[in-house]
């Protein structure tokens, strides 16, 4: 295994500018990548030209693939199972032979006699089934990009050629290496050949099902739909449906794409995407998400996202692109990886010359199998895989729970945050606020003072403005036309009725501009925003007309994920435009521990920057809209999505559904998946770092142990297996 080599591209000036552009992945998608080296790509299935490892299909290029194409990762499976058996039934015979000296039959054969059988049923498994291995190790010699067959192949063919030589022509061989009776280690190559095949096959295995979750989530999509034209229901491939197709569900159909319900209601189970459990009631003009799974009723939809846009798709992008990212707790594998083969190979030699020189009788036997067992026991691919496997499955299990994390890195980064930032309409509480109090000066109406308010709120887009004009709407109250609109960011709205001036917004906002409220009106809107509403003063002329308040209910999910949260050791603040008692009442309610109030969208970006100054990490969850400034200036962005809203591209993580529990989920994924990372690196140097010196024979003097390299070989082959099962338990994260 090598640092990463991008792939050289003819039309870029210098070596800086192809990386930026391999590391991009701006080229088509690959078919093939290798999962453990960064920028290998091929047409085709096969071996990575680096580490020798199978190539897998790279996610991103799948969904363009005809159906007809064969799986590539099937088809190597298969032939390694076919190598297996045969090698394996090749090597029984050797083994019978070089350790059943005592059995009936076989003891009657002479050593010379069973010394060439053995050569002969060895033979073949080495260079005829085991040749993928030796391929492998050729062009590792080749390219000298050293790698795990490297040290398979030198100790494979160390042992066969010692073993031949020993047989054939003993008198080449020093006289110790014959003292003693002849020893031939034919089992040994035949043996490790049969196991590192059955290893491979283990590990591809398991490989693919770390890759198993975006292929679920790729399978979600339908590959047809009923096209309603004319009156007829066509069935028609989904990739040939155009926006404002309309199409018909049918009960426990799947949603092909993304688009609007126009006729008809079901409850939807949109689990798939958004861990959601309970199936989400769809009338007319709901939003359905292709993938997702219609309940019992019909209805008509029609199609607003098709194609490379739909939500599905764009989750399957960006997930297939995180996995494909490094992580940086990578680099560590990545330096130890380049060094390792040759070091390996080093203390191999070393093995095989000190006990040549200082072993028992006979030395030379000794040292050829010790020395074998050295390069044999060494796993580079439990290094270069403890990370990608993790990554990969992690990062898919999050696709899974609608937690969207942009790259490794994002993952990595989102364990050491110490300060979350919230933001709250939206995010703590559901964005949809209605209207509580009306609350009118002496000598006026409420509903005057509402028609005035709404007449300006129809022109704004706020929340509060939607709350407002609801509330006109729901008394029958006509709106009158208002010129000259404004919106004063952070402060309220502004317009003209006929000839009067009327400003909605924050009383904070009309002191600032010499307006005041009467003592009493104040006291009243200090009490309805102690309560946690947010009010609002109208004023006409520059005369105050009244207060309406406003209440946005806390999310039904945001008490326990607060608990959850600070149960994670974060710390919690609260950032809102809104006034500080609403803001106060609305933290105490849910127990977050700071609370910044009446701060401006671009302030929140100075309150982001002012809390990541100390050596602190800060992410910042708003909805990723308005707060979009906030969002990238914090160590780890969290867009709190709302169904089929999310612009995935804009944040470091999207929470798909604008659920605090994802939020909690999304810390605590990050945990597991370092935890498995951590895990993963301490068991590969571990195993390596024990495992070499044990070969090497460090403990022969004291304990007379040696290693087997059969033993050696089994040991290895489960080393890389053990890293990726222990990956793949974060497929049942919660
Ligand atoms: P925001 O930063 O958008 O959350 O707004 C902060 C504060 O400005 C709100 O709490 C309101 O007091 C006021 N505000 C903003 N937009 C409006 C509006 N359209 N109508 C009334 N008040 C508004």
């Amino acid at each position: 295994m090598q640092p990463n080599a991008p792939t050289p591209c003819p039309h870029c000036p210098s070596d800086e500018e192809r990386t930026v552009i391999v590391s991009k992945t701006e080229l088509p998608p690959a078919p093939y990548i290798c999962p453990m080296c960064e920028g290998v790509r091929s047409d085709k299935p096969g071996a990575c030209p680096q580490c020798g490892m199978a190539l897998e299909k790279n996610p991103l290029a799948m969904r363009n693939e005809p159906e007809c194409c064969g799986d590539g990762g099937d088809d190597e499976v298969r032939d390694l199972w076919w190598r297996v058996r045969w090698s394996a039934a090749m090597t029984v015979p050797v083994v019978l032979l070089s350790m059943g000296m005592n059995l009936p039959v076989i003891r009657d054969i002479s050593h010379d006699a069973s010394g060439w059988m053995q050569m002969v049923w060895a033979t073949p498994v080495v260079f005829w089934v085991g040749w993928p291995l030796l391929a492998r190790f050729w062009k590792s010699i080749l390219t000298l990009r050293f790698n795990m067959f490297t040290l398979i192949g030198l100790g494979v063919l160390a042992a066969w050629l010692y073993s031949v030589v020993a047989l054939v022509a003993p008198n080449w061989l020093p006289h110790e290496a014959t003292h003693g009776g002849m020893a031939l280690y034919f089992e040994s190559a035949a043996v490790i050949t049969v196991l590192v095949l059955l290893g491979q096959l283990l590990e591809l295995r398991a490989r693919k099902a770390t890759g198993s979750a975006i292929r679920a989530l790729m399978n979600l999509a339908p590959k047809t739909a009923l096209l309603v034209r004319d009156g007829q229901e066509i069935e028609t491939p989904v990739d040939d449906i155009q926006i404002g197709d309309v199409l018909r569900l049918k009960p426990g159909a799947r949603i092909p794409v993304d688009g609007i319900v126009t006729e008809g209601s079901s409850a939807v189970d949109e689990s798939m995407l958004t861990g959601e459990s309970m199936p989400q009631k769809k009338e007319a003009k709901a939003a359905v998400t292709g993938g997702t799974v219609n309940g019992n009723g019909t209805f008509l939809m029609r199609a607003e996202r098709v194609g490379a846009n739909t939500l599905l798709s764009q989750i399957v992008e960006m997930t297939a692109k995180a996995q494909a990212s490094r992580a940086p707790v990578q680099r560590l594998a990545d330096r130890v990886s380049a060094w390792f083969v040759p070091a390996v190979v080093g203390v191999a030699v070393l093995t095989f010359l000190l006990w040549w020189k200082f072993g028992p009788q006979p030395s030379f036997a000794f040292a050829v199998v010790n020395a074998v067992a050295v390069l044999i026991i060494a796993c580079p691919c439990a290094l270069g895989l403890a990370t990608p496997m993790a990554v990969t499955v992690g990062l898919g299990r999050g696709a899974q729970l609608g937690v969207l994390i942009k790259n490794a890195e994002t993952l990595e980064r989102l364990q050491v945050i110490d300060i979350l930032m919230l933001d709250k309409t939206g995010t703590l509480t559901e964005g949809k606020p209605s209207v509580t109090e009306i609350v009118p000066l002496p000598g006026l109406s409420a509903r005057d003072l509402l028609a005035c308010a709404a007449a300006v709120e129809a022109l704004s887009e706020h929340p509060i403005a939607t709350a407002i004009v609801n509330a006109a709407k729901e008394r029958n109250i006509p709106l009158a036309t208002v010129t000259g609109f404004q919106v004063i960011t952070g402060g309220g709205v502004l317009g003209n009725i006929g000839e009067s001036e009327v400003f909605v917004g924050q009383a904070s906002f009309l002191k600032k501009n010499g307006v005041f409220i009467d003592a009493e009106c104040h006291a009243r809107s200090a009490q309805l925003q102690a309560d946690g509403c947010t009010v609002v003063v109208v004023v006409l002329n520059e005369k105050p007309l009244g207060l309406i308040a406003i209440k946005d209910k806390i999310k039904e999910s945001a008490p326990q994920a607060i608990q959850a949260l600070h149960a994670l050791g974060l710390k919690l603040q609260m950032i809102t435009g809104d006034a500080l008692p609403t803001a106060q009442r609305v933290a105490k309610d849910l127990g977050i521990d700071e609370v910044a109030a009446e701060v401006s969208p671009k302030e929140k970006l100075l309150h982001v920057y002012q809390a990541r100054g100390k050596d602190r990490y800060v992410a910042f969850a708003g909805d990723g809209i308005n707060d979009a400034p906030a969002l990238a200036a914090a160590d780890v962005g969290i867009a709190m999505g709302t169904g089929t809203e999310v612009a995935i591209q804009s944040a470091a993580v999207t929470l798909v559904k604008g659920d605090l529990r994802a939020l909690h989920q999304a810390f605590a994924l990050s945990r597991a998946t370092m935890k498995i990372i951590r895990q993963n690196l301490w068991f590969a140097f571990l195993y390596n770092g024990l495992g070499i010196p044990l070969a090497a024979g460090l403990l022969y003097p004291l304990t007379g142990w040696l290693l087997n390299p059969m033993i050696a070989s089994v040991a290895m082959s489960l080393s890389s297996v053990s890293v990726i099962l222990n990956s793949l338990r974060l497929r049942w994260f919660k």
